[in-house]
């Protein structure tokens, strides 16, 4: 199944988030599971990715090398070791791969401009998505022109952290519950993004938790288990 922030498509774009459905990997991969390191078979993968493909009627799934870095590029046909990446090229699908961090998708709705960016909590320490708006910025998008889309991601009910995580955190972004800490990632990367002159009002987290939901893969819950798809793409008509 597709989760889809619809806003895009007015812009001529589109911003959709697989669930595990639809795929050909076997347990615990089961089934649309897209990375190649965690251990499912590289021709399975394959098979997933071009389903993907093939859904979104795409002409490239571009990829990184996800490190938990503040590393963002200009997608340029090769995967390299970077969290972020933006592109003007039209079917171009710039995804995230995901189970349990966050997919941050952008979209400059004037300039035609996507991005992805992967945020976990060290991406969100790091603050990857606000550098993600400066390197737009820098590119001559005004905050006004930016649309953000949170995907799905662990939510603050079930991201426990242990103290040397959250002492990283502005303690409004923990909770306390039953003697544990809760990171909210969501909060924290939604405040980056305001920080830098995002309107709320810009900002969608469509707030599906990946730990929750059966339907997605989720590393906290099963470990050993695949890694989720979404992202942004220009359509090419
Ligand atoms: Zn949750």
């Amino acid at each position: 199944m597709i989760f889809e922030d619809e806003r895009y498509r007015q812009f001529g774009a589109r911003c959709v988030f697989f669930d595990r459905e639809s795929g050909v990997s076997n347990p615990p991969f089961d089934s649309l599971n897209v990375s190649y390191t965690v251990g499912d078979l590289a021709l399975n993968v394959e098979k997933n990715l071009e389903i993907v493909k093939k859904q979104l009627n795409v002409s490239t799934i571009a990829m990184l090398n996800q490190i938990h870095s503040d590393n963002i590029i200009e997608y340029n046909g090769e995967v390299v070791d970077a969290d972020g990446f933006f592109t003007d090229k039209k079917g171009v699908f710039l995804s995230i791969k995901f189970a349990d961090c966050c997919p941050v998708i952008f979209m400059d709705v004037k300039n035609k401009i996507i991005a992805s960016v992967h945020s976990g909590w060290k991406g969100a320490y790091l603050k990857i998505s606000q550098k993600m708006l400066e390197k737009l910025y820098s590119l001559g998008s005004k905050s006004e022109d930016i649309i953000v889309t949170l995907g799905p991601h662990i939510c603050e009910n079930c991201y426990e952290v242990k103290d040397d995580v959250a002492n990283l955190f502005d303690q409004k972004f923990i909770k306390f519950k039953d003697g544990k800490k809760f990171l909210s990632l969501s909060s924290s990367i939604i405040e980056s993004l305001v920080e830098k002159g995002i309107n709320m009002n810009n900002i969608v987290d469509l707030k599906i938790c990946t730990y929750e939901s059966k339907d997605f893969f989720s590393y906290r819950r099963d470990k050993l288990t695949g890694r989720n798809i979404g992202g942004v793409f220009l359509l090419d008509y």
